[in-house]
């Protein structure tokens, strides 16, 4: 069985990018009929906060991208000691000791020799005595021991992948607290769930590489691997400082429908187009994995918003009844209300705009030179309940009585009736408007 998990770390709120990550693991999980897992990485207990655990779930929830089950690893630090104890027995962990400002020295004077910096792997040459010296000095940390060999797998977005292993340092599972590192216990998670595919971004191939040597020292079974490209701004800068603004729940707050946004990022930096999906099976049908690309992937959030306003548009009813009610729509009017407004509203919020406009009318804008016109136009203006007819008939006689058509007969009434230059179609406003408030001029 297909099985992929999304593995956020509970350290923040979930953005646009994080999405991508999870998106692509959910599709591939339902598209197959599989399991989607959402594991929270959370074995930093200082950086780690239920607020943002809760918060992810939220995120997900709003945006339909259900789970089949929550793994914490903190609950599993049990899990990472015992993998930690095998591989202490079959030789590939050794205890290191090194400072941070020693690391950082000799990876300085590495690099000052044109050296790649790897680290030396001096700990391995400690006797047995000097590695209690310093134990109980400063406190040792543990490396995973790496093969010096190509690692070598066929990723499912970059293709061929080789990496020459002594290019990387023996990768730190535990640190000198003891703190299990992200490293270990993901592999470790990953193997014991049997998770079969692997999707996340770009800026984990390294720690591919070294997981895959982790997973064979440990006799587990490898998942496929993709990594997609990292998303970058409308101009190619790095997104990475402006992630903290595209959080998931800003884009909610700013009026971003769950469908827009998914249509995009399920398809966008893919060699597929982008189109707006009206549900997730759509979505799921219309994603596949082979079509993305390696290359940066450019996201602009301005193309959220014509996503959201087409989306809107072209719902039914049903499925804004409620902002329609709890914007105070009487439910007789709900219907002619929502057909009235819908191509002219961009986010749900406009919902209630369009309402309070109808209950309450607006101010009249009146040029000088159609302030005669609107008089006696708005003096032809039945009163009491308007149909869809209204409209139509009225101006018609208003056309008859002062002989304006076209432009200059109807732009001075939409704007005494309506205070705005666009909007809804008259014929539909006419019957909604609770308010004229040019009716006021006639004193
Ligand atoms: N917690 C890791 C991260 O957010 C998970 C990476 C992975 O998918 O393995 O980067």
């Amino acid at each position: 069985m297909t099985i992929t998990r999304f593995a956020p770390s509970p350290t923040g709120y979930l953005h646009v990018g994080n999405l991508r990550t999870a998106l692509f693991n959910w599709l591939i999980a339902r598209k197959a009929g599989g399991q989607f897992i959402l594991r929270l990485d959370d074995t930093d207990p200082e950086r780690s906060k239920q607020e943002y655990a809760d918060a992810i779930q939220a995120d997900l929830e709003w945006l339909g991208l259900s789970w089949d089950r929550v793994e914490r690893q903190s609950e599993r630090l049990d899990r990472y000691a015992a993998a930690a104890d095998a591989l202490r027995e079959n030789g590939r962990f050794y205890e290191a000791f090194e400072t941070p400002t020693e690391l950082d020295l000799k990876r300085k004077k590495q690099l000052n020799m044109g050296r790649p910096p790897v680290y030396d792997r001096a700990a391995l040459a400690l006797g047995a005595e000097e590695r209690d010296t310093l134990r109980a000095e400063r406190g040792g940390h543990w490396r995973f021991k790496l093969e010096h060999e190509r690692i070598e797998w066929a990723d499912g977005i970059l293709g061929d992948i080789s990496i020459d292993a002594a290019s990387v340092s023996d990768p730190v599972l535990i640190r000198g607290d003891g703190q299990v590192l992200y490293t270990l216990a993901s592999v470790v998670d990953d193997t014991e769930m049997g998770v079969t595919h692997v999707v996340r971004g770009s800026d984990h191939v390294t720690n591919t590489a070294t997981q895959i040597q982790i997973i064979e020292a440990l006799g587990g079974q490898l998942p496929a691997f993709a990594h997609h490209s990292l998303l970058t701004g409308p101009k190619g800068e790095a997104l990475s400082k402006r992630l903290g603004t595209l959080s998931l729940r800003d884009l909610r707050a700013a009026g971003v429908e769950p469908m827009a946004l998914l249509s995009l990022m399920a398809r966008l930096g893919s060699s597929d187009p982008i189109e707006l999906r009206h549900s997730h099976q759509e979505l799921i049908d219309g994603f596949d994995l082979d079509r993305f690309g390696a290359a940066p992937t450019k996201f602009d959030e301005a193309d959220l918003f014509p996503l959201t306003a087409r989306y809107l548009q072209s719902l039914p009813l049903e499925a804004v009844a409620e902002d329609v009610a709890a914007a105070g729509v009487p439910a007789d009017k709900a219907q002619d209300f929502w057909d009235a407004i819908r191509e002219n509203t961009a986010t749900r919020a406009g919902i209630a705009e369009w309402w309070a406009f109808f209950r309450d009318g607006a101010a009249p804008v009146i040029e000088p030179e159609d302030r005669e016109f609107v008089v006696e136009a708005l003096r032809l203006l039945p009163e009491g309940p308007l149909d869809r007819d209204a409209w139509g008939k009225w101006t018609a006689e208003v056309k008859a009585a002062t002989g304006r058509k076209g432009r200059g007969l109807f732009r001075p009434l939409r704007l005494a009736l309506t205070g705005r230059e666009k909007g809804p179609e008259m014929d539909r406003v006419l019957p909604l408007l609770q308010t004229i408030r040019a009716r006021e001029l006639l004193g």
